[in-house]
């Protein structure tokens, strides 16, 4: 039998079928990726379909398909994380039943006034599941973690997030809980994603604790902004990665992350360019912050 690789590392990368890839989430899958593969870590990725009704039909193919024409190979059978309802509602049930977590029958506009955080209506009101959202109660603590890239990250639970919905009204289970339970069921150890989760993660350390699970390493890469200060993505109107431009956007995506690939990789194939990040990589060099300009773009 061949030596598997090491359990040391495993990384992941986790795209949500809600459109295609684009720039933003190549540099994603590259860095968790190149992270992974430069010190023989496994490398997984699990598809974050919890949300039927935003997902675009097509994209989940589509979207393995960019990462195969970019020359990604990834470890194991590909996650879904709509195949793992039944682990989600164990952990939930367990949660309610013990009181860590209530059902709280707000209305949007009730809460409209309290711009996301939530002001603890239903704390003690006894609602049982039914027809209502599952929020998970929070302590009011700071919580704070070194992330590898963006270093010390606090942010106080009460304060600044309010007790959140681990399970929406409409039955569907939130990123917050899917995303912990998923991490640690797959042995993630690293995770390197964008900065807009930067503010999810003590939400996730603080269920990590609740639960008893690893605390995974954090990489959170720099968002990519538009020189107006405005952020890449589908709000934006970013392309998506065609497979006949894999060379220079995985060129762009390296330099972007700071790595330095040298004018001689200006035609190396995308298998080649994963190879030279592989065994180049150099997490030390990724900018805190990041912007393009516009031209760059297309
Ligand atoms: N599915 C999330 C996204 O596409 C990423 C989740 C994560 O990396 O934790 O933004
Ligand atoms: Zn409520």
């Amino acid at each position: 039998m061949t030596a598997k690789t090491s359990p040391a590392y495993i990384g992941r990368f986790a795209p949500t079928p809600s459109g295609h890839l684009h720039f933003g989430s190549l540099v994603a899958a590259l860095a968790s990726y190149l992270d992974a593969r430069s010190v023989g870590g496994q490398w997984l990725v699990r598809m974050e379909d919890l949300d039927p009704p935003r997902e675009e039909p097509g994209a989940q193919a589509a979207i393995l398909k960019a990462l195969e024409s970019y020359g990604f190979e990834w470890d194991g059978e590909m996650v879904r994380q709509s195949e793992r309802h039944a682990a989600y509602a164990e952990v939930l049930d367990s949660l309610f039943n013990h009181g860590l977590a209530y059902a709280c029958t707000c209305s949007r506009k009730q809460l409209e006034p309290y711009h996301g955080i939530y002001p603890g209506f239903c704390r003690n009101a006894g609602h049982d599941q039914q027809d209502a959202a599952i929020r998970l109660r929070v302590p009011e603590l700071e919580y704070h973690f070194i992330d590898r890239v963006q270093g010390e990250f606090r942010q106080h639970l009460g304060r600044d997030v309010g007790d959140f919905v681990i399970r929406r009204r409409d039955g569907l289970y939130a990123y917050q809980l899917a995303v912990v339970l998923d991490d640690a069921w797959q042995g993630i150890t690293d995770i390197v994603r964008g900065a807009d989760l930067l503010d999810s993660t003590p939400r996730q350390l603080y269920l990590q604790e609740l639960l008893g699970l690893k605390q995974p390493r954090y990489l959170h890469l720099p968002l990519i902004t538009q020189p107006d200060g405005n952020k890449l993505g589908k709000s934006y109107r970013s392309p998506p990665l065609e497979a006949d431009q894999a060379t220079p956007l995985l060129l762009r995506a390296l330099r972007a992350l700071g790595q330095k690939p040298g004018s001689e990789l200006a035609c190396a194939s995308p298998h080649e360019l994963l190879a030279w990040g592989s065994t180049h990589w150099d997490a030390d060099k990724i900018p805190r912050t990041l912007t393009l300009p516009e031209a760059q773009l297309q």
